[in-house]
């Protein structure tokens, strides 16, 4: 098991495939993108896999989510999809994306064994898509969309991140686009991640201001709060339900006292916290050729150093070392 001396104990374990991304957004990347890691630093598939299947084999890992950087960038990422299906006890398998890609990627996934799919959308307009992203991509985001809900990754989740001025009145139109679709829809707050280090508390448009966004052309009502379990989303049933919209206020709301997550980079370190300001390194030990069970000592240690909370809201608080592409969100 994976558990820390606060009595949680991680379950989820969300794999960076490569820090590069083909978008730019504001809340993650400078426009003229980062200094990417160097090929022999990343894990090899072989390598990758290894460390997967230590974490479910030997340390209780259930769900696997592979994200980035843009995980479909990622070559062989089918072949990956498919290796970690074949792991027992076999992990649920979901992926985040910006999409692009995912017209020609969603079918062959699926038929690896990708169970679940997020796709981050934060705005329907394509110049207000470029503002945020500093690409002109917005029709391959929606083609690849339909082509996950055609593929059967259902449901598929779409996430935005709201800012103010730019998307942050199109929330109710970005609801409404993915109640039609019957795509499940979830609002993220800002987060201090972004490389340029240039998040501000005022900017951030919050959970409560996303409510009332959202209030004023739907009626919310909050689902069942103990449905809530490790999920970060405080979901809420729209005009009486079924359908539902979910809220992470990661900032303002933390769910770090039911965090089951623990997270591992592009080049082999394990973070026990997105915000964690030290890592573990796995790569030095699986390439020097330690066992499996010195490398999950070492993962479990890891673990076990995981703070009660992310500390955002403390004055003393420093943003990690490593931006949200390169740690993988
Ligand atoms: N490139 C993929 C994507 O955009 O979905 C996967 C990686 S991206 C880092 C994962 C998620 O993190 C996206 O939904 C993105 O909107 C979100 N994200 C990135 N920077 C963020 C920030 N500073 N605060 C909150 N969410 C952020
Ligand atoms: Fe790329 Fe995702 Fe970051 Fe946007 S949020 S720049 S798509 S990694």
């Amino acid at each position: 098991m994976l558990a820390d001396s606060y009595g949680r104990v991680a379950t989820d374990l969300r794999v960076s495939l490569t820090d590069r991304c083909n978008l730019r957004c504001t809340y993650c990347m400078p426009p003229e993108g980062l200094d990417w890691l160097p090929g022999p630093a990343q894990l090899t598939d072989d390598e990758l896999l290894r460390l997967l299947a230590i974490a479910v084999g030997r340390l209780g890992i259930t769900e696997v989510r592979f994200t980035g950087g843009e995980p479909l960038l990622r070559r062989g990422l089918t072949g990956i999809v498919a290796r970690t299906a074949a792991l027992r006890p076999r992990p649920e398998i979901s992926l985040t994306t910006n999409g692009i890609g995912l017209s020609r990627l969603a079918g062959p996934l699926r038929q690896a064994g990708l169970d679940r799919i997020n796709v981050s959308l934060d705005t329907l307009d394509r110049s207000t898509f470029v503002t945020l992203s500093k690409r002109d991509r917005l029709p391959e985001v929606l083609a690849g969309l339909e082509a996950a809900a055609a593929a059967g990754l259902s449901p598929v989740k779409v996430n935005a991140v709201l800012m103010r001025g730019i998307n942050d009145r199109e929330a109710p139109r970005l609801l409404r686009f993915c109640l039609e679709r019957g795509y499940e829809m979830r609002f993220i707050e800002q987060m201090p991640l972004d490389a340029q280090h240039g998040w501000r508390r005022e900017d951030m448009i919050t959970a409560d201001e996303i409510l009332t966004i959202l209030s004023a052309e739907f009626t919310l009502i909050p689902d069942d709060p103990g449905k809530r379990g490790s999920a970060p989303a405080e979901s809420f049933l729209i005009d009486g339900g079924p359908a539902r919209v979910g809220v992470i206020g990661s900032v303002t709301r933390p769910f770090c006292a039911a965090c089951d997550r623990v997270r591992r980079t592009a080049d082999g370190q394990v973070r026990n916290c997105l915000f964690a300001r030290e890592e573990s390194d796995l790569r030095t030990p699986l390439r020097a050729g330690a066992s499996d069970e010195e490398i999950a000592e070492r993962w479990r240690q890891a673990v076990a150093r995981k703070l009660p909370g992310h500390g955002i809201n403390d004055p003393g608080f420093l943003q990690p070392a490593r931006p949200m592409s390169a740690i993988g969100g």
